[in-house]
Order: structure tokens, then C-alpha cells, then sequence
């Protein structure tokens, strides 16, 4: 069974010096059984936010939210993923902020995912489309293309050994207070099982976690919840709220709780 998965991507929100409390806050909020949660902090705040959960609780996992497609050398300002361990043991991989600020391709981003996993890292590969894709139908055909072109070369087995989890985030959705509908995330989740399926995931329907990401809240997370194909959430905005983030978690324990998860 697919785990129930509750990310928080705290983007470039918090500082050292708040971070861990905020961890801490949302960790004791959350206390539910059956549900993964992660914690994305800035870099610099994985530190604070690790060792705040360390202690608040241990079961809260702490993700990055990028990493270098190359392991070492003259990359000023970059992070490689060797360098996460004892910091991470999750990570972002292709959020449409970086495809659009940094020009990250999907042919880069497959070279992330082989140093995310390289490294022991829990890769959470980012998909989506544009506004005028969906608009002019285009939508699964840019899902399918960016799958193609990040998963490209990497072996089904090891990706899923690996955990792979995959966060369907249409890009019109991402901060913009306009999120999908369940039943498009669903038809969403949909395709990229087929696609995993014909990349050589025999079983892909069944074994990779897809999460729905845009404009998540308390409020409307149990629309996603409610497709089976839909495993849980990336969360941006409302990730920074506390009471946002133990409602979210709260309805993602009933569906732990209905997929037999929950212990
Ligand atoms: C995200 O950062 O991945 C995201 C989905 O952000 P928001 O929830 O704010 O739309």
C-alpha cells in the first residue's frame, strides 16, 4: 500500500533563529498515526529544523527543497547532495519555481534525481503544466514529456526502491489561491501511473505515492484526499501555518486510517 504523504515546502520562508520553533509546533500538531510528514526548510534552517525534531519528534522527516545536478566543483552558491547527510534524508526535485527561475530542464532534473538517490535521498519529483497548456489541452502531454525526460535512463527499481514520490503541481495552481479540482489532480494521477507504466514500471499503478500540490489548505485537501489516486499533499503557502498544517495532516490520518495504514 502507497504511503499517505504530507509535505511542507517552507520555500524562502523562516530563518535559523524561528525555524525550528515553528518545526516544533507543527510536529506536536500533527501527531497522527499513518502519515508521512516532512518539513522542507531554506538549507540554512535544516539544521535548527532537524534538531528541533529530533527532540519534538523524530517520526517528522526534514527534505530539501533542491540539489546540484553534479557532486562537487566550481558552483558558487550551490549545494550537492552529499552534503545534506545528517541534515536530510528527503528532497525536492524540479518544483516548477526552479524550472522557471533557474531554467531547470527536465534532462537536469533527471540528473538530480540520480544524485538524490545516489546520495539516500527521498526524491519528490515535481510535475505540472502551465495555465495556456491545460487551456489548449495540452496538459497530460506536458506531464508525460517532463516524466519522460526526468526518469529518462533511471531504473524502476531502484527509483522505487528509492521511495520516488511524485507531486503533481500544476503551475496555475502553485501560490495563486486557484487550486485543481479533485477530480483533475485524480485524471491527473492517472496519467502519470500510465506513463510510469510504459517507462517500465510494471506495477507503477500501485507502488509510486502521487501528491497533489497548488494552493492547498485545511479546507480543501479532503477534495484531493477523497480520489484513491491521490496520496497526499506538497504544501507551500499554508505549510508555514500551524493550524493549516494539523488540519491537513488530521484529514490525511482518515485516509491512512481507511487504507489500512495507521497501525
Ligand atoms: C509548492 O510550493 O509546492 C506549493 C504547492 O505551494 P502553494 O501550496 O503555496 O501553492
Amino acid at each position: 500500500m502507497r504511503d499517505v504523504v504530507v509535505a511542507a515546502n517552507w520555500k524562502m520562508h523562516t530563518t535559523p533563529a524561528d525555524a525550528g520553533e515553528l518545526a516544533r509546533t507543527i510536529a506536536s500538531r500533527t501527531r497522527e498515526p499513518g502519515v508521512t510528514r516532512v518539513i522542507c526548510p531554506p538549507y540554512v534552517c535544516l539544521a535548527a529544523v532537524g534538531a528541533a525534531l529530533a527532540d519534538a519528534d523524530p517520526d517528522v522527516a526534514v527534505g530539501a527543497q533542491n540539489i546540484h545536478h553534479e557532486l562537487a566543483g566550481a558552483f558558487t552558491g550551490e549545494i550537492a547532495a552529499p552534503m545534506l547527510e545528517g541534515l536530510a534524508t528527503w528532497v525536492i526535485v524540479g518544483h516548477s519555481e526552479r524550472r522557471r527561475d533557474a531554467a531547470e530542464t527536465d534532462e537536469l532534473i533527471g540528473r538530480k534525481l540520480g544524485r538524490a538517490t545516489d546520495a539516500g535521498l527521498r526524491p519528490i519529483l515535481c510535475v505540472g503544466e502551465q495555465l495556456s497548456e491545460r487551456e489548449t489541452g495540452r496538459a497530460t502531454d506536458v506531464v508525460d514529456a517532463q516524466l519522460r525526460g526526468a526518469l529518462a535512463g533511471h531504473d524502476p527499481v531502484e527509483m522505487t526502491a528509492h521511495g520516488l514520490v511524485i507531486a503533481y503541481e500544476p503551475v496555475w495552481a502553485i501560490g495563486t489561491g486557484r487550486n485543481a479540482t479533485g477530480a483533475d489532480a485524480a485524471a491527473m494521477a492517472e496519467t502519470i501511473r500510465a506513463s510510469l507504466s510504459t517507462l517500465g514500471w510494471a506495477d507503477g499503478a500501485d507502488v509510486v505515492p502521487i501528491l497533489y500540490g497548488g494552493s492547498v489548505t485545511s479546507a480543501n485537501i479532503g477534495a484531493f484526499l477523497a480520489e484513491p489516486s491521490i496520496d497526499g499533499a506538497l504544501v507551500g503557502g499554508a505549510s508555514l501555518k500551524p493550524d493549516e498544517m494539523a488540519g491537513i495532516v488530521a484529514r490525511a490520518a482518515i485516509t491512512a486510517r481507511a487504507r489500512g495504514l495507521a497501525g
